[in-house]
């Protein structure tokens, strides 16, 4: 199959790494943007596991947040670390999941991640506001699994 970069234009991508920036700009939570080919048969073990590899359970708040795409069986998946879980209501997730998939369904990746980028930030901001001495901890890049190695 195609390179999973491919399935973003370059303005896509600069899009999403710059509402990553944004939204990073309001609150002390890292946001990272996934790419995978498939989610598989356990998504969640799935996103558990590339949450790992790439190192996201080390930021100092707990505060990372996964959107992962499997972009052949068309899944999505949002996952925040436990310092999240921890201050957050059950449904925190909700909405920007369901603006996200709003998107996807239309075919529109890039302004579904965008857009979900933007509301998980502002949503994030009232739990973990952002710290004068703040830290990039992750990269705001999406990751691809083909060039990631992990
Ligand atoms: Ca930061
Ligand atoms: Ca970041």
């Amino acid at each position: 199959m195609a390179a999973l970069r491919d399935f973003f234009t370059e303005d896509d991508r600069k899009a999403i790494t710059s509402a990553i920036k944004e939204a990073e700009s309001r609150t002390s939570g890292e946001i990272r943007v996934r790419v995978e080919a498939k989610a598989g048969e356990d998504p969640m073990q799935t996103v558990r596991n590339a949450f790992e590899a790439l190192g996201m359970r080390n930021t100092e708040l707990h505060n990372g947040v996964m959107f992962f795409v499997g972009m052949e069986d068309r899944k999505f998946v949002i996952l925040g670390d436990d310092g999240i879980d921890e201050k957050v209501p059950e449904n925190f997730w909700d909405s920007v999941r369901d603006a996200v998939i709003g998107h996807f369904r239309e075919g529109r990746f890039a302004r579904g991640l965008t857009e979900g980028v933007r509301m998980a930030g502002e949503q994030l901001a009232a739990f973990f506001p952002h710290q004068r001495d703040d830290v990039d901890e992750l990269p705001n890049a999406i990751s691809f699994a083909d060039e990631e190695g992990v």
